[in-house]
């Protein structure tokens, strides 16, 4: 069986208690279901969360304490700058992560591009400083609705993937950090998430531009995540696609129990 990725999305929820009783929770569940704890020790299964700038030291500390960082459960954040230091107000860098070992980052979500208006280049400036400086890069990318009824998805999916890695050497083994998720912006937060088909027709695009930038080795592991309106029900068709290695999740990542349903068929 293949090696999911479960990785949950908090935005801009829970504060530091919340985010220590989330992590006790998911801790107790994790108890409670030995399929999952063994795709978890077996590395069949990783799990991350991103809580909010806020709330990461203590995700860490809690994460560490319940011993789950041993077993493949992570902490990363929601969004990173590109400069080490200096006058960049209210920023983050990946030297701050690391300082609180925090060795994840989305970049180029939907709602940091269509939201606070990150541009393309915005968005490869920090990847390309993100990975040269150890960082693992989840990097997002989707078509709005506008784009999709107008037969614009491919176009707009390889431009956002191409420009991100622009002037990255194919041959860098930095882009073994690299992992990308696909979440059509009319998916997310909506309720409607994207038939399965469709996310693997997307996805399998992905693989190809994938192939055609990092070469066929390095595109065949490099994982490649669906978003959009996540949850229990429709995740298993999702994740039993060919294309998607697994999902980034919103809503559905803020309670321990559905996060974990959300991979729950796929535990022995
Ligand atoms: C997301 O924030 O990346 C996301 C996919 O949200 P939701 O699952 O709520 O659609």
């Amino acid at each position: 069986m293949k090696k999911i990725y479960l990785y949950g999305n908090w935005k801009m929820n829970k504060g530091v208690g919340d985010t220590e009783n989330f992590v006790n929770g998911l801790k107790s569940e994790i108890d409670k279901r030995n399929g999952i704890r063994s795709m978890l020790t077996s590395d069949k299964l990783e799990i991350v969360i991103f809580p909010s700038f806020i709330s990461l030291i203590k995700a860490k500390e809690a994460v560490c304490s319940c011993n789950l960082e041993d077993i493949n459960v992570g902490v990363g954040s929601q969004n990173i700058f590109y400069k080490e230091s200096g006058a960049y107000t209210g920023e983050i860098s990946w030297a701050m992560l690391q300082d609180i070992e925090c060795m994840y980052t989305l970049i180029g979500h939907s709602e940091r591009r269509h939201i606070f208006g990150e541009s393309d280049e915005l968005i490869s400036e920090k990847t390309k400083s993100a990975l040269e400086n150890n960082m693992k890069v989840i990097l997002c990318f989707g078509e709005t609705l506008n784009e999709r009824e107008n037969g614009d998805t491919e176009s707009v999916i390889e431009r956002q993937i191409v420009s991100a890695l622009q002037g990255i050497d194919k041959e860098n083994p930095m882009l073994d950090r690299l992992i990308v998720a696909y979440e059509p912006v009319w998916a997310i937060g909506t309720g409607k998430s994207a038939q399965p088909e469709d996310a693997e027709t997307v996805c399998s695009f992905t693989r190809d531009k994938l192939i055609s930038l990092l070469g066929s080795e390095r595109a065949s592991k490099c994982p490649i995540l669906y978003g959009g309106s996540v949850k229990p029900s429709n995740s298993e068709l999702l994740i039993g696609q060919e294309n998607i290695d697994g999902v980034l999740v919103g809503g559905a990542s803020l309670d321990p129990v559905m996060f974990l349903d959300i991979v729950q068929p796929f535990a022995l």
